[in-house]
């Protein structure tokens, strides 16, 4: 019997059928011409038929994935919060407590603003600035990280060690542009944030004429840091960050800001450090020494209640939401209760959290394909390198010291977080906030003054995401980005390329885009670059800059080439290098399958189109394009591809055709 079975289950692995799944026909609009439009051409009958939910700002089969892992993570929460007597500190006492303290709402609501009132009167409290830079050591403690903040960052110039990182924070616009821009979007922000501010502190107590002056202070004393920090371009370029600082000179350029205090009671190394933003930590200096204690209180709180929002009563999370969700952004409904409970749970107790996920949701044998495939892309990246015209051997030999060096983790982290010491509870939620973002400071702090540790991550398992680390020369997959349109075991490879694969390509890019490239093989921020291949490099750039410049979202707003363009070349590089991967894969194989009339190299770019292209509503778009790096998804699918001749070849797209730039403007960096 025992026998028997064995063989059932051999014969059922030497029959297993090859992976079959094609491209999402059905999600095609096949009345556009895909050398016209190809974002319309591969996603446009989804987006047609799959209305954007009220609560979401984008929307396609990936975020609606991420969703669908959002009702999973539900699933394990509601799963593990049947049974009450789980170990104390166990993950699943953590994570099921934390997760309840947040539902229950009926509690919230009657405590409103209760829950911060010791903090509150901590700042009213306040006699003088040294009480204030107390005040502020505490909320850091907390991760209210105003007006700068302070993390663990590897050296640029010794990576294999973490030091201290003061960086420029303290804003409640979204970028430092929004204090200063004379166009009227941008006027209207400014309007609506003084009304949002008042309205906060109306909810805390605060009298109509209190709340409005309190708002004029925090504008005024935000506009003031604003206008001392870097905008989003300058920050792109690592070496405006780099100041390595000893801790006499931070003190020094900061007379009014008590260090010694703050590392004493931070219990961090006093060792050298970076300091981001030397003219942003001047102005928070200069303010402690001018603006009166009265307004540095309301400063704090301000930060404080924006802060906790989450924590408090239905009045301050619908205020919240109206101005950053509604108004910023564009969200016509709130996201449920439990939706909001989840990313909290995996905000605090992350890999807590992960690992009940990753054991449900992450095959191993997922984990072997894309090592596969991540395999197969840094391979064609190296042809790609060797085979370049324009470089001379020495900047290719660095190049390739570099790709040889590249750390994929992929899942989730080979060593868990113990949270057993968090001291989470069923009973108060913002205990637990406090609790949570107690822990997750101190596991940060704790990494300086020591040596890197390569098994932290970035981001949580559950995250659809990934990222680039070009100071441990590493590329981040969690288990959460792993999940269908992106990648699938049932995917045929043509169609996990062109998605996953693309994205693995991306990132990899990441290490070689304009910010990467000034990083070498052993992650320190070093050129590695002749005079003469880095020009070249800069000029590829430049190309790359005015293609995105020329995509306009709506009249007067077009893309910010210079904020894409590391984004940009990501994916640029990224597409190209996983279509030869693709190709590499085939080798010594029998050819891949046409399926439902499409060649496999027609597959792989519509896998792109159909994990790329999103709907978006305009006031997301209008914020992407002024604030992130990211393009906004059509130009994600158009800007790559139209520079692609293997894409122009897959279609038979005609010279001349919008999805085919002219032989003058085509951008080709890698
Ligand atoms: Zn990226």
């Amino acid at each position: 019997m025992k026998h028997a079975l064995l063989c059932l289950l051999l014969s059922a692995a030497a029959f297993a059928q090859a992976p079959q799944k094609g491209i999402e026909v059905s999600d095609l609009n096949r009345s556009v011409d895909p050398c016209t439009d190809f974002f319309e051409y591969s996603n446009g009958t989804w987006r047609a038929n799959n209305p954007m939910p009220a609560s979401m700002v984008r929307w396609s089969r990936r975020w609606q994935a991420g969703e669908t892992s959002k009702e999973q993570l539900k699933t394990i929460l509601d799963d593990v919060s049947t049974r009450k007597d789980w170990p104390k500190g166990s993950v699943e006492q953590l994570i099921s407590d934390h997760y309840g303290s947040c539902m229950d709402e009926a509690r919230a609501n009657k405590l409103g603003a209760t829950p911060i009132q010791p903090l509150l009167a901590e700042v009213d409290a306040a006699k003088n600035t040294a009480d204030i830079q107390r005040i502020m050591r505490h909320f850091h403690e907390l991760a209210i990280n105003v007006p700068f903040g302070l993390t663990g960052s590897s050296d640029n110039h010794n990576p294999t060690q973490v030091i201290a990182d003061i960086y420029a924070s303290g804003l409640g616009l979204p970028d430092r542009d929004y204090y200063s821009k004379p166009e009227p979007r941008f006027k209207e922000a400014r309007e609506k944030y003084l009304v949002h501010v008042a309205n906060m502190f109306k909810l805390a107590g605060a009298s109509e004429a209190d709340a409005k002056a309190a708002a004029d202070t925090v504008l005024d004393m935000e506009t003031k840091l604003a206008d001392a920090s870097l905008d989003n371009v300058a920050l792109r370029d690592p070496k405006a960050t780099d100041h390595k600082t000893s801790f006499a000179d931070l003190q020094k350029q900061t007379p009014h800001i008590d260090w010694v205090g703050y590392f004493q009671s931070g219990k961090l190394s006093r060792a050298d450090l970076n300091l981001q933003e030397p003219k942003f930590l001047k102005e928070v200096d200069r303010q402690l020494q001018e603006v009166s204690l009265a307004n540095w209180k309301t400063y704090l709180k301000w930060h404080l209640l924006r802060s906790a929002v989450g924590s408090l009563s239905d009045p301050f999370v619908e205020e919240s939401f109206n101005f950053n969700s509604k108004y910023l952004g564009g969200a016509k409904e709130m996201k449920p209760r439990w939706k909001r409970c989840v990313e909290s749970t995996d905000a605090l107790l992350g890999e807590a959290l992960g690992r009940k996920y990753t054991e449900k949701y992450f095959p191993p044998e997922a984990k072997a394909r894309m090592q596969d495939m991540v395999k197969n892309l840094l391979a064609a990246l190296g042809d790609t390198i060797k085979g370049l015209e324009w470089m001379q051997p020495d900047t290719k030999k660095k190049a390739l010291e570099k790709l040889a060096t590249f750390n994929p983790k992929i899942g989730y982290p080979d060593k868990w977080k113990d949270y057993s010491k968090v001291k989470i509870g069923r009973d108060s939620f913002w205990n637990n906030v406090v609790a949570g973002r107690g822990f997750n400071v101190q596991d940060d702090r704790a990494t300086i003054g020591k040596p890197v540790d390569r098994g932290r991550w970035g981001m949580t398992p559950p995250t659809s995401n990934a990222y680039y680390n070009p100071l441990l020369n590493e590329i981040v997959f969690p288990a959460g980005i792993l999940q269908p349109p992106a990648f699938s075991m049932q995917n045929v490879d043509a169609v996990n390329y062109g998605a996953i694969g693309v994205v693995i390509g991306h990132e990899i890019s990441h290490g070689f885009d304009d910010q990467g490239a000034q990083y070498d093989a052993q992650g320190r921020l070093n050129n590695w670059w002749t005079e003469s291949d880095l020009k070249q490099f800069q000029e590829k750039g430049s190309c790359v800059v005015k293609q995105f410049d020329s995509y306009f979202i709506e009249p007067g707003i077009h893309h910010n080439g210079k904020l894409v363009l590391g984004e940009s070349i990501g994916d640029l590089a990224g597409a190209k290098i996983a279509y030869l991967a693709f190709k590499k894969s085939l080798e010594g194989k029998p050819p891949a399958p046409t399926i439902d009339g499409f060649t496999p190299d027609q597959q792989f770019f519509i896998a792109w189109g159909q994990f790329r292209g999103d709907a978006i509503r305009p006031e997301t778009q209008r914020l992407m394009v002024q604030s992130d790096p990211h393009p906004i998804g059509k130009y994600r699918v158009i800007g790559p591809l139209s520079n692609l001749p293997q894409f122009k070849e897959a279609f038979s797209c005609k010279v001349g055709s919008e999805m085919v730039r002219p032989p003058q403007d085509r951008c080709e960096v890698w």
